[in-house]
């Protein structure tokens, strides 16, 4: 644990000062060394863009984990486009996307102006199903926790939402139901007998929420089946 946190501020600080040598190398190829020195940073905690300005102190902040994805063949062109920002907020107080200068910084660097670059390469991560009756998918951002079911008839184990990768979405249906087993886990309650099935374990205990609705209680808990 220790070791890794070292090795990867070791790699942070790696990054943060070829950042600094690049923001100094643009400001003195295409601004002749007018903009002022800003803060710069690397974030790894920065995960929903790859990359922001701020003005107040002014400053730019890029994310580790898409540095680390991507390079410098990608993130050159963010780091860019934040420049062009600092530059068009200092010298002539513009925000956003929409200013005459800050387009024309892009423009002189040749990156692009729009908003989505940002968003351009943040992959949100997606969880796929599939149903085995009918070989539906479906795919969202958020995981489901307990067992959906597709909607192609009635509620059945032949129709419970099976999750799966990617790569699974494509395979021939027949393929899709002799090789991908379910992966759930069945919890019951000792007393009453109900059963929740859900993709992922809890982490922690659960009672019966229909012996004890709203309430935790130890002498009925969900155990796991499977
Ligand atoms: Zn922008
Ligand atoms: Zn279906
Ligand atoms: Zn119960």
């Amino acid at each position: 644990m220790e070791y890794d946190r070292a090795l990867r501020m070791e790699i942070m600080n790696g990054y943060l000062s070829d950042t600094r040598e690049r923001f100094e190398n643009i400001n003195k190829v295409y601004f002749d060394n007018r903009i002022p020195d800003i803060m710069l940073r690397i974030s790894d905690r920065l995960l929903s863009r790859i990359g922001y300005a701020h003005s107040n102190p002014l400053g730019i902040v890029l994310s580790y984990r898409y540095m680390d994805k991507y390079g410098w063949e990608v993130m050159d062109e963010v780091l860019k486009h934040e420049v062009a920002h600092i530059y068009a907020f200092h010298f002539y107080g513009e925000r956003g996307h929409r200013g005459h200068n800050f387009r024309s910084a892009c423009e002189m660097m040749n990156v692009s102006p729009t908003a989505r670059t940002n968003e351009l390469f943040v992959e949100r991560d997606k969880w796929h199903y599939r149903c085995r009756a009918c070989g539906q998918t479906y795919s969202t951002y958020r995981p489901f926790s307990t067992v959906q079911f597709c909607d192609c008839g009635e509620k059945s184990d032949e129709r419970m939402l099976i999750k799966i990768t990617k790569d699974q979405m494509t395979i021939p249906l027949q393929e899709f139901r002799a090789h991908i087993r379910p992966k759930i886990t069945v919890y019951k309650c000792t007393q009453c007998g109900r059963e929740v099935r859900r993709y992922k374990r809890w982490s922690e205990k659960h009672s019966c929420a229909i012996c004890h609705p709203g309430e935790y209680d130890e002498s009925c808990l969900m155990q796991l089946v499977k």
